[in-house]
């Protein structure tokens, strides 16, 4: 059978597509391969969120078509993911040597088309059409890495921590973000798919999960997404928050009146009963999603860990606006302020845009003082990139590159110097980690996960993979913690 390598570029979403298109080539009988040199068939996992990122793929699929040509006129090439979706034939007519594109509702087909390729029926296919229930469709985990399950059924899973895919799309139309017209609309799973396939995770022996979406707050908004999830005769199971007879639970929002749970903490609360299970993660939600019951979530549900990824994108009020992201400075503040009233460990991440059209230089400065109002535990910084078709990208007073690179220098070493000094209060502490396996830098080392998402890597061995550990830390490096081996619990 061929031999397969993806190489993803982008978020999270994107390397959970990856896994579940290698699972089910996997299952199919390919192997993967180390590397695109040695590759029968090569597919690159796009990203369009930025010029950068699609630039790139393009390059590096310039280059492997280069060689394949030259070297090695069989293999085959595809693009898949976001550039893919908006781009399609475009691709193609840029890059001949391309056979395939699929597009972000598509991945499920990757195995039938490339054997249609392989096996000469087809020439090249472009496959970018909306397919309602796709979102049901990134289901397989390559938890045993290159091995085919049924072929170790002992071996522990190379993995402890699984990402599962519970929605697609967003509606958010934040004037900079091409994502609405790559994912689609937002389409759901259902809570009994969902949980089912977490349980599936947890009896293989993963012990922590993040759910995933575009926007996750939004799970279960849109379309018709069945929440509560039924046992094996097709009873309601009777999950926190659902009560037997499938009605919602009420809550109190924090202004009294009663109020039903969002689906998303439905869903929180259904995947927090699974047995074994020890740590639940998203990403990414919207600042907006973050309502009373899901700070609440925070407190009642204790697999629930203290971190929360809150992209933020501006401390300017004005370009907040100019955005379309529908909160204020003043609101994004208390919303940090109640998340740490209720968890005051919590690790808080963002990501901020710098430059956006016509950003001041006072509008710049108020998102430094942000960063340091809030200080987050870590950023992800982008240098707005004009996107097509998107309004921002036709809005006056484009800001010069030039001035978008300085900003974003001066934001890193901000959002670097509050990271030290948070880091560096871990040194001394004693803390829990999910040890996850061997450390990419110093595979001699293991490393493992504090519940509020910081990196620790101590000295240990291949059965502490798995493990709860409780370390205490020795060290911080930069955006990365160190635990003394001799205190490890054993
Ligand atoms: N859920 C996130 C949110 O609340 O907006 C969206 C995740 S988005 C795929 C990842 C990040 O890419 C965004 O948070 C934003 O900071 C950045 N991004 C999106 N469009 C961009 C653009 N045109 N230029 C620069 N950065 C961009």
């Amino acid at each position: 059978m061929p031999s397969v390598f993806i190489k993803t570029y982008g978020c999270q979403m994107n390397e959970r597509d990856s896994e579940a298109v290698a699972a089910q080539l996997v299952a199919k009988g390919y192997t993967l391969a180390p590397s695109e040199a040695v590759a029968d068939v090569v597919l690159l996992n796009t990203c369009s969120v930025r010029d950068f990122a699609e630039r790139k793929a393009i390059g590096k699929m310039q280059n492997i078509a280069a060689d394949v040509r030259k070297n090695r006129p069989n293999v085959v090439l595809g693009f898949m993911g976001c550039m893919a979706q908006s781009r399609g034939q475009e691709l193609i007519d840029k890059l001949p040597d391309v056979d395939l594109v699929l597009g972000t509702q598509k991945f499920h087909h990757a195995a039938d088309y490339l054997d249609e390729i392989l096996s000469g029926h087809r020439d090249k296919i472009v496959d970018v059409a909306a397919e309602p229930g796709s979102e049901a469709t990134i289901r397989e985990h390559l938890l045993y890495g290159n091995v085919a399950r049924n072929g170790d059924g002992h071996r522990p899973p190379l993995q402890v921590t699984a990402y599962v895919s519970i929605m697609q799309g967003c509606n958010q139309r934040c004037t900079f973000c091409i994502v609405p017209d790559t994912r689609g609309e937002e389409r759901s799973r259902g809570i009994a798919d969902i949980v089912s396939e977490c349980r599936q995770l947890v009896s293989q022996g993963v012990k922590e999960i993040t759910l995933l979406g575009q926007i996750v707050t939004s799970y279960g908004k849109r379309g018709n997404v069945s929440l509560a999830p039924r046992g094996t005769s097709g009873e309601r199971v009777g999950a926190r928050g659902i009560l037997e007879n499938g009605l919602l639970t009420p809550a109190l929002s924090s202004f009294g009146e009663e109020r039903e749970k969002t689906p998303f903490v439905q869903l929180l609360e259904a995947v927090h009963e699974i047995e074994g299970l020890e740590r639940i993660r998203f990403t990414s939600p919207h600042p907006k999603g973050y309502g009373d019951d899901l700070i609440e979530a925070y407190a009642q549900l204790p697999k629930l860990v203290e971190s929360a990824h809150l992209p933020v994108q501006s401390g300017s009020d004005r370009v907040l606006k100019l955005m379309h992201r529908g909160y204020t400075r003043e609101r994004f503040l208390g919303l940090i302020k109640k998340l740490r009233r209720a968890r005051p460990d919590i690790g808080i991440t963002t990501d901020i845009i710098v430059g956006f059209p016509s950003e001041t230089e006072d509008d710049f400065e108020q998102t430094l003082s942000l960063a340091h109002e809030v200080e987050f535990d870590n950023a992800y910084l982008f240098k707005y990139s004009p996107r097509r078709d998107t309004p921002a990208a036709g809005m006056p007073d484009q800001v010069p590159l030039k001035i978008r690179e300085q900003r974003n220098h001066r934001l890193l070493e901000t959002i670097n110097e509050i990271g030290k000094r948070k880091y560096d209060a871990f040194v001394g502490r004693r803390t829990q980690i999910l040890v996850e396996g061997p450390s990419r830098k110093n595979p001699a080392r293991m490393t493992g996960r504090t519940r509020c998402n910081k990196i620790v890597v101590f000295d240990g061995s291949a059965r502490h993979r798995g493990q709860l550990l409780d370390v205490k830390i020795t060290r911080a490096g930069s955006f990365t913690l160190y635990g003394d081996p001799a205190i490890v619990n054993l």
